[in-house]
């Protein structure tokens, strides 16, 4: 960073505290103002915030006698648990890297990312003792397994060094975190792309604080709707191993929240815990809220006053005005692996709020920025487009917490920061209120006859028909027009309306302006269900590789 003036930089008392922004500070209020506050995990653990600091410790003086030294990875193969959350505090509070290891990807992958990370410690959750006998032989720095178990009772399998519960009671909760640079990263884990191996970004204390209380202001400032305050009940459903479930659990933890770990999500499960612990505040894709709706327990549940966040993929209106019929509040947000993720929240603005119709349009844009980022629609050469609802750009950022580069990968992290931005690989609208709208990944758009259809807007479009459940659309190669869009689309139970009555759907929905005439697909393909990514969203590389031909 250039300097202006010198004598103009500050120049502070020798013994003035420079308070570095570091995770460990986001301790401070809730130990002070909410010490009794509980944290839940299902109906195997209560305990409260003073208890979460002292687990920290302990923590910590178990992955120190461990071996564990400033700098180290220490990776996590587990659920959404209590004790993920001390060890998104403990692991980065010692000077440490947590790794956030995606339980979901292939046991080949998981390898390259443990191995690519330089993970050298691994807390492993029982359930995935399996997956780890069969790769063990292939991690080539980890050097210390600890086991992860609900069962106090269970024999430790060979190979570990202790079981987390027994190692934690036992070690002293006196631990000297200690002050450093904020620039130290705090945290890694490796992107979900369909494309390539997988990419690994990165996290600074500093950029977590500022991710924190950057996406809490956010979330805090509404009068009314999508709005997180002192006496929600938090429980995350967006995996604690994908982008730091979105940063939520250091949001619930700095606000004293009563908070809520479900472990491995199962809908009855999540369904039951929301209404037993009185959930108001979570998060997820839409694929999972579409699972918990369509679950037959959904039927019976009182699920008023819950305030979900979808992101992650596009939140079709049809899911959407589902969820507000339960008496959900939902609405989206938007953000990537790179960016830690939070860049835009669709709340309504109080100005925008009456007609529901209306409503709904605003809750499933992709949402205004939130504080302090600056995010523009750009053409090729950087040049911001209209805000005018209809000018197309690709989505470009900055923002204080934005991945600075892929670990040990130039070309992809100059790619990826070209100009100084952080390029999303999104396309998508501003309109006149600010609001940004995605219309495709960059790689799936389909283009026919010189003209873009935007798949998300098609999808939205063949959600509102009575009968469909879900529906993915895709480009595939067409001699006359050079593409053509395909819709795929699973039917709800007992529903039987045929390709052709969702193509009508379409066309009627062109023929009022809704969307245009050319993006009405010829193909509709009633499909049993649709290949999802390791995080739930719809696999387009595999759905073109599979009906491209068929
Ligand atoms: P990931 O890094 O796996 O979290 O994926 C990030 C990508 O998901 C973004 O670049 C978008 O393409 C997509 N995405 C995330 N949130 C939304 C949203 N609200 N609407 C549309 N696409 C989204």
């Amino acid at each position: 960073m250039k300097t202006i003036n010198p004598d103009n930089l500050i120049h502070p008392t020798q013994s003035a505290y420079g308070y570095p922004l570091l995770i460990k500070h986001l301790l401070y209020t809730p130990l002070a103002t909410r010490p009794d506050q509980e944290i839940v995990y299902r109906d195997i653990k209560r305990y409260d915030y003073r208890t979460l600091r002292t687990r920290i410790g302990q923590l910590a003086n178990t992955l120190k006698a461990l071996g564990v030294q400033p700098g180290d990875t220490v990776g996590v193969m587990d659920w959404d648990s209590h004790r993920y959350l001390e060890s998104y505090f403990a692991i980065p509070m010692m000077g440490a890297v947590l790794m956030t290891v995606n339980v979901r990807l292939s046991p080949e992958q998981i390898v390259y990312t443990v191995n690519h990370a330089e993970a050298k410690v691994l807390l492993v959750n029982s359930e995935f003792v399996s997956v780890l006998d069969e790769i063990k032989d292939k991690l080539e720095t980890v050097t210390t397994f600890v086991y992860i178990s609900d069962e106090p009772s269970d024999a430790l399998p060979a190979g570990f060094a202790g079981e987390y519960e027994a190692l934690v009671q036992a070690s002293s909760a006196d631990y000297d975190f200690p002050d450093f640079d904020e620039n130290t990263q705090a945290t890694s884990f490796y992107t979900t792309g369909t494309t390539g191996l997988p990419k690994g970004v990165f996290f600074s204390h500093r950029q977590l604080v500022l991710h924190t209380l950057a996406t809490l202001s956010a979330l805090a400032s509404p009068a009314t709707q999508g709005r997180m305050h002192r006496d929600d009940v938090y429980m995350p459903i967006t995996p604690m191993f994908h982008v730091h479930a979105w940063g939520m659990p250091y949001i619930a933890t700095l606000l004293g929240l009563r908070q809520v770990y479900p472990g491995r999500y199962t809908p009855e499960g999540l369904l039951e815990l929301v209404q037993r612990e009185k959930v108001t505040f979570s998060h997820c894709v839409p694929t999972i809220l579409h699972m918990l709706l369509t679950n037959p327990a959904a039927k019976d549940a009182d699920l008023r006053g819950w305030k979900v966040i979808i992101g992650g993929s596009a939140l079709p209106k049809g899911l959407a005005q589902n969820a507000l019929d339960h008496g959900i509040d939902v609405f989206t947000a938007y953000g990537m692996s790179e960016t830690c993720p939070i860049l835009t929240l669709a709340q309504i603005k109080t100005s925008l709020q009456g007609d529901p119709t209306h409503e709904l349009e605003i809750r499933t844009k992709t949402g205004l920025p939130i504080p302090l980022v600056d995010l523009q629609t750009v053409d090729d050469e950087l040049r911001p487009v209209a805000r005018d609802g209809k000018a197309v750009g690709e989505v470009v950022v900055r923002a204080p917490w934005l991945t600075q580069g892929y670990r040990k990968n130039p070309h992809a992290s100059e790619d990826l920061w070209s100009g100084n931005y952080l390029h999303t690989g999104d396309i998508g609208v501003i309109d006149t209120e600010g609001y940004l709208q995605i219309t495709d990944r960059i790689k799936d758009v389909i283009k026919t006859g010189g003209e873009w259809v935007s798949s998300l807007e098609l999808e939205d479009v063949i959600s509102r028909h009575p009968s469909v459940s879900e529906v993915a659309v895709i480009g595939i190669k067409d001699a006359k027009w050079g593409e053509r869009p395909m819709a795929l689309v699973v039917l709800k139970e007992n529903c039987s309306a045929e390709a052709e009555d969702i193509k009508a759907h379409v066309k009627t929905l062109a023929e009022e302006g809704v969307i245009s005439k050319y993006a009405v697909p010829e193909q509709v393909r009633l499909v049993e269900a649709i290949d999802k990514t390791s995080v739930g969203k719809f696999n387009k590389k595999i759905l073109r590789e599979k009906f491209e031909t068929n």
